[in-house]
């Protein structure tokens, strides 16, 4: 056989979906991550904004000891604990009036989503507007929703009802709200296109538009929720209220755990049979959920990722190889003055610093919203040596 770099490693019986970076990790505390031959690396991706606790945090570890040696799954078709109180809790810091339904990630709460809007809009209203260069997972509807045509095209035909306008432009939205559109969903924050802040003016306006043609106005906070921009959630930012919410990456700080909030009266639209998940909510996952939304209270995690967020960006905007710096609390994009973002972030693990080259020129930076300014430090140094080699 020829070498083919696409082509899946002949040791690994993995499927060729990923190209991973020749790194082994078996180990992780806070913000650093051990490989197999024992070096030690400061992780600014925390598992793409999962591990917004850091790694190994004791208290997560604890609860998942207590549900693994106590009950770890019964089935939706019986009442558990301790689902419930997540479900209240996250409602409470959606602002209330809201009723929860449980997934195992991003792309399923956003399934949820989909499917409550279908059946809340009715016969012949099913259309979802949704932005150019988003991501809202990897199923067949969620990739359709995901609005990066590229990533179409070797699995078309995707499930009908799917639209994308212009990033940013409220008039394009205006136009695409026909009759038969049920909802329109955004991320406050793109973040795999780029890490590119939806703005106030323009989640008003979307609001206003939603309100004004009877449309759901649907969030994906699955990257950006939890405390990571800054405030609990993305759209606070910008003021504007959505109607329906999803939540997954950080919810179970690395244990598989999505959720879509939605306003009671369109969560209502859902009846027993309408949706469903084997795993959804178990005792496990709701466990990791709860152990990790009390950490987040107790240490009000969002004025920890806006401080810390604070000094990351001061650090880069100072930084020769630069060029600007965008985003919100801890989750950043440094767009680069010069070079390949995904040589740099190549250099960057070589050198002991996990960063993500979210498009050709730009770097993401996420790390967990517990970071500490020395670590911050010990980061931006290996970031600024790595841009400063040829
Ligand atoms: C990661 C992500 C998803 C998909 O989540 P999965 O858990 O990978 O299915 C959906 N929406 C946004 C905004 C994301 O960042």
């Amino acid at each position: 056989m020829t070498a083919d770099p696409v082509s899946a490693s002949p040791s690994s019986h993995l499927m060729p979906t990923y190209a991973p970076a020749p790194v082994t990790f078996v180990r992780g505390e806070g913000s650093y991550l051990w490989d197999s031959e024992g070096r030690r690396y400061v992780d600014f991706l925390s598992g793409l904004a999962v591990t917004s606790l850091g790694h190994a945090h004791p208290a997560v570890a604890e609860a998942l000891c207590q549900a693994s040696g106590t009950l770890l799954h019964a089935s939706n078709l019986f009442k558990t604990l301790p689902g419930e109180e997540v479900a209240s809790t996250l409602d409470r810091l959606l602002g209330g009036g809201g009723l929860v339904f449980f997934s195992n990630s991003g792309a399923e709460a956003n399934e949820c989503a989909i499917k409550l809007a279908r059946k809340w809009g009715g016969p012949g209203r099913y259309g979802v507007v949704s932005a150019y260069g988003s991501f809202h997972g990897r199923t067949l509807a969620t990739l359709h929703a995901t609005g990066q045509p590229a990533k179409h095209e070797a699995f078309q035909p995707l499930p009908e009802g799917f639209r994308h306008v212009a990033w940013r432009d409220l008039d394009a939205l205006e136009r695409a709200i026909t009759p038969e559109v049920a909802a329109v969903l955004l991320e406050p924050v793109q973040g795999e296109g780029g890490v590119w802040p939806a703005g106030r003016e323009y989640f008003a306006g979307v609001r206003k538009l939603c309100d004004e043609r009877g449309v759901l106005f649907m969030v994906d906070e699955v990257q950006t929720g939890l405390g990571r921009t800054g405030r609990w959630w993305g759209f606070e930012h910008y003021g504007a209220r959505p109607d329906v919410v999803t939540v997954a990456k950080a919810l179970g700080n690395g244990v598989p755990v999505g959720a879509c909030w939605a306003r009671r009266e369109v969560a209502e639209a859902f009846r027993p049979g309408d949706h469903g998940s084997t795993f959804g909510g178990q005792p496990l996952a709701a466990s990791a959920a709860r152990a990790t939304l009390r950490v987040m209270e107790e240490l009000d995690v969002p004025s920890l990722a806006a401080a810390r967020g604070a000094y990351l960006a001061e650090r880069l905007e100072g930084m020769s190889g630069v060029a600007s710096v965008r985003g919100l609390g801890l989750l950043l994009g440094a767009e680069l003055s010069g070079g390949n973002a995904r040589e740099v972030a190549s250099r960057c693990l070589e050198q002991g610093l996990i960063v993500n080259a979210v498009t050709a020129t730009a770097l993401r930076l996420e790390p967990p919203l517990l970071v500490g300014e020395e670590q911050i430090d010990e980061g931006t140094a290996i970031l600024e040596k790595a841009l400063g080699q040829p």
